[in-house]
């Protein structure tokens, strides 16, 4: 068993990416490693690329933070908009997609 040293180093020196926090756990991560939703005109959207302007908002690429995401307001809240039924179906339809779960385990 390795000891636990509290405070140990963790590594830093490749740390440059632009932190994040994700709406659902509201844990910072790099920007690379969460899923960026954006608000359009029509709508909410995945924004796989990242680089859709508009209001963004990220969440964990793991299905606990979805489904915490898709379940509340928490969208909402963030985007400062509100989500139809319609497009909150597209939108969990597009990260069970991206996540490759089915649609029942989100
Ligand atoms: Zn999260």
């Amino acid at each position: 068993m390795a000891k636990r040293v509290k405070g140990s180093k963790q590594r830093r020196g490749a740390f440059r990416a632009p932190q994040r926090m994700c709406i659902a756990c509201r844990e910072s991560d790099g920007k690379r490693d969460l899923i960026r939703l954006v608000r359009a005109a029509d709508g909410v959207h995945l924004d796989e690329s990242g680089k859709m302007s508009g209001r963004g908002a990220y969440v964990h690429p793991q299905v606990n933070c979805w489904e915490e995401a898709l379940a509340g307001s928490l969208i909402q809240k963030a985007l400062r908009t509100k989500i139809s039924a319609e497009n909150l179906t597209t939108l969990s339809a597009s990260v069970s997609t991206l996540l490759q779960v089915t649609d029942e385990s989100l």
